[in-house]
């Protein structure tokens, strides 16, 4: 039901090479997507390997990556990066998980997006939504995200972990909200152990969908739009 909720689901941060997305990945950290491609088309044209992120004045890239916040340490992540990428890898991106999370600004959860969206390689992505929602379906009780990612991993065949990933945000970001799940305009509902952690009220449960397919989502489910 899941796979049919969110036909679209996708890694939403634009990127054409695994440099570029390493590089909004480290930038999605406590911003939207959204957000970082704004910004990105201007920084990957100005950086377009990882020896100019190697060399890139501290100054210059701070006012281009500003808007995602925290763009000091982010700064500072991106030039290491590319610095550990040029001494080490020759300036490539590895596509194996334990060379990734050796680098600066790369953990499992930026590992994972890179391998499975420029690698082909089946990663889980264990963000706040992933988390979040794992738990309310009681797939794990765990709550440290590497160990949510070993538990999942137990339970679904790896060649889904990628196209898992983003159907499981997808649904964390339109219907599954921290704070007002839309129950009663989920497609989950019915298998769902949390249903009724949020509004039960279809009607009610629509307003609180969102994303560009509110009205799909509410017809799926039911729900008047
Ligand atoms: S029924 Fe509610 S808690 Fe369960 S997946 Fe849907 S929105 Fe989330």
């Amino acid at each position: 039901m899941l796979t049919e909720t969110h036909p679209d689901a996708h890694c939403e941060l634009d990127h054409a090479s695994p440099l570029q997305l390493a590089v909004a990945t480290v930038l999605s950290a406590q911003t939207t997507d959204v957000r970082v491609n704004e910004i990105t088309p201007k920084l990957f044209a100005r950086y377009p390997t990882a020896a100019d992120y190697a060399a890139a004045d501290r100054t210059e890239m701070e006012e281009l990556i500003k808007p995602t916040g925290f763009f000091r340490a982010k700064t500072d992540s991106l030039i290491k990066l590319g610095q550990a990428l040029v001494e080490r890898h020759r300036g490539e991106v590895p596509g194996r998980l334990d060379d990734l999370v050796k680098l600066p600004g790369i953990g499992r959860k930026t590992a994972n997006v890179v391998l499975g969206n420029a690698f082909g390689v089946p990663g889980l992505t264990v963000d706040t939504h992933f988390s979040r929602l794992v738990q309310r379906w009681r797939w794990t009780a765990e709550t440290d995200p590497a160990k949510i990612e070993f538990a999942i991993a137990a339970l679904i065949e790896k060649r889904d972990w990628t196209m898992l990933s983003h159907r499981v945000i997808f649904h964390g970001r339109r219907v599954c909200h921290a704070r007002k799940p839309a129950c009663g305009a989920c497609t989950l509902r019915r298998d769902c152990p949390s249903y009724g952690l949020g509004p039960t009220d279809p009607a009610l449960a629509a307003t609180l969908l969102k994303g560009p397919r509110i009205a799909e989502l509410a017809a799926a489910a039911g729900a008047p739009v």
